[in-house]
């Protein structure tokens, strides 16, 4: 007896990155934040955890959106926060997404839009980028045309690129939304595709941010959209009441205040990214410019047997690999989270010692 409503029977199921349980590994593959939350962040959360938990946390998540919206310097009913950044994922499609509408992304990008696309009951398209990262816009402009989503991760991710304005601009639906996801924003400069929002078209267009990776919060699952507040009171209607908890909200709330302590951290990581592309370029790799905490670094020969070897030394990293490109051709390579510099330097001299063997 087959109980699956179809869209699930037929799903593969999005596979997200090993989280491995014992002690010991140089984990550097689902592009969490090294350093700890601010100890401001630690008190908020004891302190709510002393408070009142017997009671259900605030639904419209009062204090964390007047906290969000003077930071970005929007209406508190422009922020929707989500238990995570993939809730609002979840989220937008539930909200804009009827059976057989169309939802489109870049390729090679964020897997798990397609995975929500067919949960929804929703169609997907895979845009291929060019092998610069570069849009091809004869092959985008058909999709876009006919897309009621549209999600671009902005930086991208693998390859850690930045689009401009321009290029964003071109990605909007007609009859549509545009999702840009800012998960790896703080990173990049500008940090906000905000000003976007507040243009001709602004209405149709949703920035998606989390917590999870400049904060140091992936443990919390904190996120939230910024948009219109006509396209928010949409999104509120379809999420669970109580989707942010009080420890989380609690956090999430910290974190904002916190403003210097992630910035102290960004700065880090890049520095530390820096020499991580210097490594990587000298052990022959070619690396892809980041604006994020990772790097994408492919070679000519291939890069799974490294994977494999690096996973024997207890180093983890993404190995990725991406099929059907419009070249027919296959892209795989390397996704390496910026870690600490002791971290980076264990993971650049195992790659030496592999690499010489
Ligand atoms: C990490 C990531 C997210 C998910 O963020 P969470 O808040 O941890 O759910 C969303 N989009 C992209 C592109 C990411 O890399």
């Amino acid at each position: 007896m087959n109980l699956f409503r179809p869209e699930v029977q037929r799903l593969h199921g999005y596979v997200p990155g090993e989280q491995p349980q014992d002690a010991g590994w140089i984990k550097l593959n689902t592009n969490e934040n090294p350093y700890p939350p601010a100890p401001k962040v630690i008190a908020a959360i004891q302190q709510a955890a002393e408070g009142r938990l017997n009671v259900y946390p605030d639904p419209l998540a009062t204090r964390f959106r007047k906290v969000a919206a003077e930071l970005f310097d929007v209406e508190p009913d422009m922020i929707l926060p989500a238990n995570g950044s993939d809730e609002n994922l979840t989220i937008l499609l539930r909200t804009f997404i009827s059976p057989g509408e169309l939802v489109a992304y870049p390729y090679p990008s964020y897997i798990l839009y397609e995975t929500l696309a067919e949960i929804q009951g929703g169609k997907f398209e895979r845009v291929w980028l060019n092998t610069d990262w570069s849009w091809n816009d004869t092959r985008t402009q058909s999709v876009v045309k006919r897309s009621k989503l549209f999600f671009v991760p902005n930086p991208n991710s693998p390859s850690g690129n930045v689009w401009s304005d321009d290029e964003l601009l071109k990605l909007q639906p007609e009859k549509g939304v545009l999702v840009i996801d800012e998960a790896y924003a703080d990173f990049s400069e500008p940090h906000s595709r905000l000003h976007l929002l507040q243009q001709d078209g602004g209405n149709q267009r949703v920035i998606t941010r989390t917590l999870s990776k400049s904060c140091s919060l992936a443990g919390i699952r904190f996120g939230f959209a910024i948009a219109q507040p006509e396209l928010i009171a949409g999104m509120r209607k379809v999420k669970d009441s109580y989707n942010c908890n009080t420890l989380s909200l609690a956090a999430a709330t910290a974190a904002l205040e916190e403003q210097e302590w992630m910035r102290k951290n960004v700065r880090k990581i890049i520095s530390t990214r820096n020499r991580l592309v210097t490594g990587m370029r000298s052990a022959g790799f070619n690396v892809v410019d980041s604006e994020t905490n990772f790097v994408w670094a492919t070679r000519d020969d291939g890069c799974s047997e490294i994977f494999e070897e690096l996973k024997l030394r207890k180093i983890l990293v993404r190995y990725m690999r991406f099929d059907g490109t419009m070249a027919d051709e296959t892209i795989e390579g390397l996704r390496i989270t910026v870690g600490t510099d002791d971290e980076i330097d264990g993971f650049l001299s195992a790659m030496t010692e592999i690499l010489g063997s």
